[in-house]
């Protein structure tokens, strides 16, 4: 795990500190995504926006909370913290990762009730930043790790900096250390050089592993990277017969899961009103916006930017059914 990096120079502009005043906000009322840094160093051999956004840049403590506090102010209730790698939050700036005392800062702020984390990055996960995530009540117990393989030769190629046991030993200590943690994850199949085994080996991780949540891509050539070039490029008709199955092993774990939340309580945010009026849709602390799982409630008594206890009633597909609890009993 990583604690330190190398300090931004004082002259530098601030170049993205102040782009928030003059962004418009697209999201509802009640959420709103918070961009603290910009640019990426991590070159992964098949992405391109190092090359597009240019070396990270984090944006100044003071100037994240000013943008916070101003979305507070204006009815934001869930704040998605977003960045190319939220992990390495203060690095070229502060000399350090500074992920946690941010969010510590962010939690004080009056109206802001839920903070989500989006974004990060399995190599740069360090010990302040478990902690304060599982002991900050408003920072949802919901991470997003994109791991993108499993294997280590596939993981090497592909530039992530971790391997097999690394992830692993991380996830076990993610779980240990935060209460009921809905985990997040993607995967990107059919890589250059992918084999049967590499791939066999990502689908018993992820039937093992069981992530609450997971997003998975076939891999496709980005101009300009160094996996581009890759030799052994997989055949698409491979690629797409991958993403599949590990669909299939994802839709299997997601309705158990989901199975086991029938008849309990869980925190759930409203959105908006169902399509047909009747009833609203809304989203538990573990699903972030536009992703994840809905929750389609039953009845009229609630409004969008409530966040509510609901039970649990049934499965829809991907996502979950609800009802209001009002004093500890369910509302018809
Ligand atoms: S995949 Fe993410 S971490 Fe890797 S280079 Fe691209 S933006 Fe950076």
């Amino acid at each position: 795990m990583s604690g330190s990096g190398q300090k931004r120079g004082e002259d530098q502009p601030a170049q993205c500190n102040d782009d928030w005043r003059n962004r418009i906000r697209l999201t509802p009322k009640h959420y709103a995504y918070l961009r603290i840094s910009d640019g990426c160093d991590n070159n992964c051999s098949y992405c391109a926006i190092p090359g597009i956004r240019g070396r990270f840049y984090s944006r100044t403590i003071e100037n994240v909370l000013e943008e916070s506090r101003q979305m507070a102010s204006e009815g934001v209730k869930e704040i998605n913290v977003i960045s190319q790698d939220t992990t390495s939050y203060g690095v070229d700036l502060y000399g350090k990762q500074q992920l946690h005392v941010l969010l510590e800062k962010l939690s004080k702020i009056e109206g802001i009730e839920w903070i989500r984390i989006l974004y990060t990055h399995p190599r740069h996960f360090y010990p302040e930043l478990i902690h304060v995530i599982s002991q900050q009540d408003k920072i949802c117990k919901y991470i997003d790790l994109p791991i993108q393989h499993i294997n280590d030769t596939i993981l090497a190629k592909m530039g992530r900096g971790v391997t097999h046991a690394y992830i692993e030993s991380l996830i076990d200590d993610l779980r240990s250390h935060i209460n009921r943690l809905f985990l997040r994850t993607s995967v990107i199949v059919g890589f250059p050089g992918e084999t049967e085994d590499h791939f066999a080996e990502l689908l018993e991780f992820l039937k093992t592993t069981q992530f609450e949540r997971l997003g998975v891509f076939t891999y496709s050539k980005e101009e300009s990277t160094p996996a581009a070039s890759f030799k052994k490029q997989v055949p698409q008709k491979i690629k797409e017969q991958r993403l599949r199955e590990v669909m299939l092993t994802q839709q299997e774990i997601v309705l158990r899961k989901h199975k086991d939340l029938i008849d309990n309580s869980i925190p759930v945010i409203i959105d908006e009103k169902n399509d047909n009026n009747n009833g609203w849709i809304g989203r538990t602390y573990g699903d972030a916006p536009d992703v994840d799982s809905k929750v389609i409630i039953q009845g009229n008594h609630v409004k969008a930017g409530d966040i509510k206890n609901m039970r649990i009633t049934g499965t829809a597909g991907y996502d979950l059914t609800a009802t209001s609890i009002k004093n500890g009993k369910r509302i018809k």
